[in-house]
């Protein structure tokens, strides 16, 4: 069965199996978005088309800014009151613009760039057409070694470790920017950009150089978890990842909770699908997206 393993899937079944069988295999969904990555979006999406129409982020921003609300109505989002929503909308502005002055001018490439290949070593060149791995780069920069991978992170404080040179995302990232030519290739710089949303918003760049080392690690990792989720093998993975979980109630049988972020649907979909050994054997039927991926 092929199968399109994307970064976000990717990382959603590294962080728990059965957080993706619940996003990708039983396709539940919030009734409504958490205002943190709400203005996480909104503001990833600001900072975009400020360096891509630097020259006129005075008229692009309001606009842009206006647009994205519009596309995210108040009653998709999980904020309180009008006025919370009206505020943020404010604040994104505003952090955005203060963002843009800090990272200053950046030579631009791409913005958004989609990236889809069919699996690839990168040592022996063995392709698995059955696996296409896709990722959506924030922002491609020019540098002086080449076009390097940044990808933006809207954080509420200061990240306290660095994680670029171990990141399996800007591997991934950094593996698609090189695609086809791995041998030829010089080593992909790559940058986590964090944007914090701190009283005064500042930011810090996270960066790692990789080359065919991290290449040939990517492509394992996403030959095993493409032939997991064939196999069907999803467990439950708690841990610290159980905190910004959309998951959380249904996961942790809190009924209410789950019933008003989810709803009623959901959660009785989830009750006749928890066991997911005996779910495999009845998934044709009671879902035909089904592990889709
Ligand atoms: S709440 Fe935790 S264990 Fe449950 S799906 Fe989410 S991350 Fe996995």
């Amino acid at each position: 069965m092929p199968l399109t393993l994307s970064k976000t899937k990717l990382m959603a079944y590294i962080s728990c199996p059965e957080k993706f069988r619940l996003r990708y295999g039983l396709r539940l969904k919030p009734l409504r978005d958490d205002p943190a990555l709400i203005e996480g979006r909104a503001i990833h999406h600001l900072v975009e088309s400020g360096l891509m129409y630097r020259d006129a982020i005075e008229d692009v921003l309001p606009v842009a800014n206006m647009r994205f609300w519009e596309s995210t109505p108040f009653e998709t989002c999980g904020y309180d009151t009008i006025e919370d929503y009206q505020h943020a909308q404010t604040r994104c502005l505003s952090d955005s613009i203060k963002f843009l002055e800090l990272i200053g001018p950046m030579p631009i490439l791409a913005v958004e760039k989609d990236i889809q290949v069919p699996l690839t070593h990168p040592f022996t060149g063995e392709v698995w057409d059955s696996i296409t791995i896709r990722g959506l780069i924030d922002l491609v920069s020019e540098t002086e070694s080449g076009p390097a991978v940044i990808d933006i992170k809207t954080v509420g404080r200061t990240p306290s470790m660095k994680m670029a040179a171990i990141s399996s995302e800007l591997a991934l990232y950094a593996y698609l920017l090189a695609y086809p030519d791995y041998w030829d290739a010089r080593p992909v710089e790559v940058a986590f950009l964090n944007l914090i949303r701190t009283k005064e918003p500042k930011i810090t760049y996270d960066k790692a150089v990789l080359g065919l080392d991290e290449f040939e690690n990517i492509v394992t990792t996403c030959r095993q978890v493409a032939a997991s989720i064939k196999l069907g093998h999803f467990w439950k993975n708690p841990g610290m990842q159980c905190g910004w979980c959309s998951y959380k109630s249904l996961c942790h049988g809190d009924k209410q909770t789950a019933v008003n972020m989810l709803g009623e649907y959901a959660w009785e979909f989830y009750q006749m699908t928890k066991d997911v050994v005996a779910y495999q054997q009845l998934s044709p039927t009671l879902n035909p997206h089904d592990q889709a991926a």
